[in-house]
């Protein structure tokens, strides 16, 4: 068992960022609206998650660290159109094969809170700990226990720097939650919570000033699907894609189908052949779209990716269009 979850988190957990971006996403499943981050050493030392979500009951503590238990599947048929971010039940039983783990929750509505450790992926008793409510996940020493997997491991400031990356992608997607990180004991970025979606402030504070003068809005329906954001101007365009921000049912995607649809509008409209600066939402119905690809869930499918790369092309000639009009 251990053993197996250790090889699913060669899957799922490839560096710290990999462990912070399950662990705030179970919190955002869980309804946080404030989390709090603190990393040591690039997350190689500590990543601690605190939320304010729904919690965990005491004897739900084991089922939550068990392999392929998720409370967000009911039947089969929910695969189907899952959504919540994660849905797999592997997070929490691989990160805590490959680390010394803790986790601590107390339930809405719940006296008390519980405690349970797991070292390596052995697990220990449920305690009572008082913790407010909503959970928190400890995982330190990460590989301390799989040297091979360890050995792959980066400097702190690059660590570091995948985690920021991530979280500024999220941070674009949800600027209702407050996101506080530490590093190493300082405060290193907040997010405050700015209650409406698609805020210009996060914008703003996610990709500059220069970005923010510089976009357009986008915001276009048709056929059950609606396409939503900003996209840059040419004034702001950059040599490579490094700002492109794809959204699928509101999580980060890279898809070269929507990838190209953009670019192509894009260079049709303004004679533009450069990469645009881009952060997008596209929204459709999840039967219309499979997350299960890959573990990592960066990728999708699209069913109809012929009619998808259509009505992309088409929302996005329409805005720019109307701009040069
Ligand atoms: P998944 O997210 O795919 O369901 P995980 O291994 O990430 O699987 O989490 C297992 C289960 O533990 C979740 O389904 C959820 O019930 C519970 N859980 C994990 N993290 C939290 C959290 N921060 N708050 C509340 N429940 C959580
Ligand atoms: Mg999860």
């Amino acid at each position: 068992e251990v053993l197996i979850n250790q090889i699913a988190a060669g899957e799922v957990v490839e560096r710290p960022a990999s462990v912070v971006k399950e662990l705030v996403e179970n919190a955002l499943d869980a309804g946080a609206q404030r989390i709090d981050i603190d990393l040591e050493e690039g997350g190689v030392r500590l990543i601690r998650i605190r939320d304010d979500g729904g919690g965990i009951a005491p004897e739900q503590l084991p089922l939550a660290v068990s392999r392929h238990a998720t409370s967000k599947i009911a039947s089969i048929d929910d695969l189907e159109s899952v959504a919540t971010l994660g849905f797999r039940g592997e997070a929490l039983p691989s990160v805590a094969s490959v680390s010394r783990f803790r986790l601590v929750s107390r339930a809405r509505d719940a006296q008390h809170g519980a405690e349970l450790r797991i070292d390596g992926g052995s697990l220990g008793e449920v305690v009572p700990q008082a913790h407010p409510q909503g959970t928190t996940v400890e995982v330190r020493d990460l590989f301390y226990n799989v040297p091979a997997r360890r050995k792959f491991l980066r400097a702190e400031r690059t660590e570091l720097a995948h985690i920021e990356d991530w979280l500024r992608t999220l941070a674009l997607a949800r600027p209702d939650v407050e996101l506080r990180v530490t590093h190493n004991g300082k405060p290193s970025r907040r997010w405050k919570g700015e209650g409406d979606l698609l805020s210009e402030l996060r914008l703003h504070e996610a990709l500059g000033e220069d970005f923010a003068r510089n976009v357009l809005r986008v915001d276009h329906s048709a056929a059950g699907m609606r396409l939503h954001g900003w996209i840059a101007q040419p004034a702001y365009n950059r040599a490579s894609t490094d700002q492109q921000y794809l959204y699928v049912n509101g999580r980060s995607v890279r898809d070269r189908n929507v990838a190209h649809a953009v670019r192509q509008a894009y260079s049709d409209v303004l004679f533009h052949g450069r990469h645009p600066a881009y952060v997008l939402f596209l929204e459709l119905d999840p039967r219309g779209v499979d997350v299960n690809v890959h573990p990592a869930k960066h990728e999708v499918r699209f069913r109809e990716s012929r009619l998808v790369h259509e009505f992309v092309y088409r929302a996005l000639h329409q805005a720019l269009a109307e701009t040069r009009a």
